[in-house]
């Protein structure tokens, strides 16, 4: 689409050139990395080679990192077979009211196999302390599953201090973390977490849809959720996504080597912010984002949906929480206890380095005449 103002990053990112060019290399050699011919082989070289940049800039061994389809499968794979590794220990789990449905609807199938879930809710900023972790702690708790940043709000959770509260615990209830928004947006708290288990994907990072990985601790002996074939390591069968996996670390190198885009993503939230505050006065800010690339705002009494419509119209991108409620009311607004007219109109604007102020003019004044020509339910 022409002319299109993209400020929904945090749904998905437009994929980087490095990354279309690694992955029409890798069409064109496109040998099965489990043949044993020196075509395969050379396809499985390049592989390693691309799971160690991945693994670089993730901060853990290349051999304790999985690639899987998506950051859906990763979650999937961590909670599910986490839970029946420690099926011994209990059937208690613990997450957040606030985790992508990847989580919860994982968690909810769980709950109706006979697990027991706590959700710890959040403050009004989002955030959920690591002593509400530790009071929700059990003799039979299996597993934790918590997210790094949440995807709506941009707000960073404690994970490493709940790490800690729950090892001090015991040492045998596995972490999960869904570190899908933090992957290249935290890099110095990613080496911290103190996680078994850490769910990346790479289309939140300029590499196609269709990859993802798994860092699985070393020494923790999770059983595959996909079984077949027995690649990567037997731990995640299907024959390995060659191009994908090429694209991510394509994507994931020049991700990293852009030493300067956390700053420059952080400058034009900034400006964003300011800009909309003035264009439009009634406009509050539910979060700020700890991370650079994600804010939350709401136009209470105005209905979110209609507002995007109407920006979609034209041409402006934003979203009314994760592009994966389709219409439903945000969990994590309504968990944060918003007030009605707050969560009616919630809105979340999510950057990259190269959004422009240009952009941010331009959403600001589409904001102010959609909020011009909409009704609201406050007079
Ligand atoms: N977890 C979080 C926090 C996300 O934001 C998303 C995607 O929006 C996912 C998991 C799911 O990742 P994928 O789209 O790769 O399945």
């Amino acid at each position: 689409m022409d002319n299109l103002i993209y400020f929904d990053y945090a749904a998905t990112t437009p994929v980087r050139s490095e990354a279309i060019a690694a992955m029409l290399d890798a069409l064109g050699q496109f040998g099965n990395p489990s043949s044993r011919y020196e075509f395969g082989r050379e396809a499985a070289r390049r592989v390693k080679e691309h799971r160690d940049a991945v693994a670089e800039a993730f901060g853990c061994s290349p051999s304790e990192l999985f690639f899987t389809s998506c950051g859906t499968e990763g979650d999937n794979w961590a909670i599910r077979r986490g839970v029946e590794l420690n099926r011994r220990r209990g059937k208690h789990i613990v997450t957040t009211a606030i985790e992508h449905a990847a989580v919860l609807e994982t968690c909810k199938e769980l709950e109706r196999q006979g697990y027991e879930v706590t959700y710890l809710k959040p403050d009004r900023a989002g955030r959920v302390a690591p002593e509400q972790l530790a009071a929700a702690l059990r003799p039979d708790t299996a597993l934790v599953s918590m997210m790094l940043v949440n995807n709506e709000t941009g707000a960073i959770l404690p994970v490493p201090d709940c790490a800690k509260a729950v090892k001090s615990f015991n040492p045998a209830i596995l972490f999960h973390c869904d570190a899908v928004q933090g992957f290249l947006k935290t890099p110095e708290l990613l080496a911290k977490l103190g996680a078994d288990l850490v769910t990346i994907s790479g289309h939140k990072v300029g590499a196609p849809k269709g990859i993802g990985a798994l860092y699985i601790k070393k020494g923790v002996r999770l059983p595959p959720l996909v079984t077949g074939g027995g690649q990567e390591e037997g731990l995640r069968s299907g024959t390995e996504a060659t191009a994908q996996i090429a694209a991510f670390a394509a994507a994931v190198r020049a991700g990293a080597a852009d030493s300067a885009r956390l700053e420059r993503t952080a400058a034009i939230k900034e400006y964003t912010l300011a800009k909309l505050k003035e264009a439009l006065p009634k406009l509050e800010v539910i979060s700020a984002g700890d991370v650079p690339h994600i804010c939350a705002i709401t136009l209470p009494g105005y209905k979110s949906e209609v507002v995007v419509r109407v920006l979609g119209d034209r041409g402006v991108c934003v979203s009314s929480g994760s592009a994966c409620h389709k219409g439903r009311p945000s969990h994590v607004f309504a968990a944060m206890n918003l007030p009605k007219p707050w969560l009616d109109g919630a809105l979340r604007l999510s950057f990259s380095p190269d959004s422009t102020r240009e952009e941010a003019d331009t959403l600001a004044a589409a904001l102010r005449d959609a909020a011009d020509s909409l009704f609201t339910t406050l007079s």
